[in-house]
């Protein structure tokens, strides 16, 4: 009796494991996922067949031979089922659709008022409902279609368990988001920190093994990948280089500190050099693109703003390579549509501030969508590790 427990469960793992496998590989075959698993190749066969016969993998032709007969190469299917990714800034939503191969489908994005009274938990879940709703609307039909759903929040995150900690742009705090939306609607959640999807993504999309991704809003978070895998930390909080000190007696921040990062080199930031300056500046969806229009058209403080920007952005990014050293940096939100204004600086102030081998670090801006796509593969990624085996 317990034999056969053992055995369904070993071919549950097993076939998790190959599904996983061919998910990560953009193409392989089943000699090599046997050599990669160390399964024999009768069992990988079967496993295969099974998931052709589900329409997850798919067979592509024949790949070359260094001898023998040559291999039939497999993939994931694209058009097995489809994710969303929704990524919830402080003053606007992006929301995309994708295949299994992680290609855009659909897109959206929802403008939020920035406005502290509205900020309910009730609020957030009519937001994320709504938008959820809106998304799998227009998902094309396919054999298992919603795969999942990622929701990429600014903030600390228990991605484990499926909770918010603390969004300090939000003021929402211990909070059970998977549970609340599990309620609405029946597939599988997965929650994380914003700047952690966006990190997933660029790995997903560049396979580049270590890298950081700075996601600079209202907010800054910064996510981890190092050999090839998110850093978490003991409570799963790793990244919060928004809230590290720049300045000993600096600004009173929202998370309660004084001088943090975020307060000089975000989109607050920028409000307030604008204000050094006499301008009045109100935080809302268009921002940064109108001052950088405004800058672009030379008025003066809007240009002393994003200089002054450029180099706080350059300081904490410096404190991040330095602890870090990175292959890639990407900077990825709102602020990142001011490249052309930040970027010039911010390699500057590394330059003059970083080790030798730390200067020449690549920084590159990211996607709009970069967050969103990463909420969609993070849910992909758990739904493969979750495919069932058919009971006989
Ligand atoms: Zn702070």
């Amino acid at each position: 009796m317990y034999r056969t427990v053992d055995a369904s469960v070993m071919r549950q793992v097993n076939k998790q494991t190959v599904l996983s496998l061919i998910y990560q590989k953009s193409v392989t075959s089943r000699v090599a996922i046997s050599e990669e698993t160390g399964l024999n190749r009768a069992t990988v066969s079967s496993l295969v067949d099974e998931l052709i016969a589900e329409e997850f993998v798919e067979e592509i032709g024949l790949g070359s031979s260094t001898g023998g007969r040559k291999p039939i190469l497999l993939r994931f299917n694209a058009r097995a089922g489809y994710a969303v990714g929704v990524d919830v800034q402080i003053t606007h939503v992006t929301s995309v659709l994708t295949n299994a191969a992680r290609d855009v489908v659909h897109y959206q994005r929802l403008e939020l008022e920035a406005n502290q009274e509205h900020y309910t938990t009730d609020w957030l879940l009519a937001i994320l409902r709504q938008e959820i709703q809106a998304v799998i609307a227009a998902m094309p039909a396919s054999p298992h279609g919603v795969l999942g759903v990622g929701i990429a929040l600014p903030g600390l995150i228990n991605h484990t368990a499926g909770r918010v900690i603390y969004l300090p742009n939000l003021g929402l705090a211990d909070w059970g988001i998977v549970e609340e939306l599990s309620q609405w609607f029946p597939y599988p959640f997965v929650v994380d920190n914003d700047a952690n999807c966006g990190a997933w993504s660029e790995y997903l999309t560049r396979r580049i093994n270590n890298l950081v991704f700075v996601n600079a809003g209202v907010g800054i978070g910064s996510g981890i990948i190092i050999n090839g895998a998110l850093y978490r930390g003991r409570d799963g909080i790793a990244g919060e280089s928004g809230h590290t000190t720049i300045a000993a007696n600096g600004l009173l921040c929202s998370c309660g500190n004084y001088g943090c990062w975020e307060e000089y080199a975000s989109e607050r930031g920028l409000a307030r050099y604008l204000r050094e300056f006499g301008v009045e500046a109100d935080i809302g969806p268009h921002f940064v693109t109108d001052s950088v229009h405004l800058a672009q058209s030379g008025d003066p403080a809007f240009r002393h703003a994003f200089q002054k920007l450029g180099e706080s952005l350059g300081i904490g990014l410096s404190n991040v390579l330095q602890v870090l050293n990175p292959e890639v940096a990407y900077l990825g939100g709102t602020v990142a549509e001011a490249q052309s204004l930040v970027l010039g600086e911010m390699h500057r102030v590394i330059r003059h501030r970083s080790m030798d081998a730390n200067k020449g670090t690549r920084i590159v801006v990211a996607e709009p969508t970069a967050v969103a796509l990463g909420a969609a593969g993070l849910a992909i990624s758990q739904a493969v590790k979750m495919v069932p085996v058919p009971t006989a």
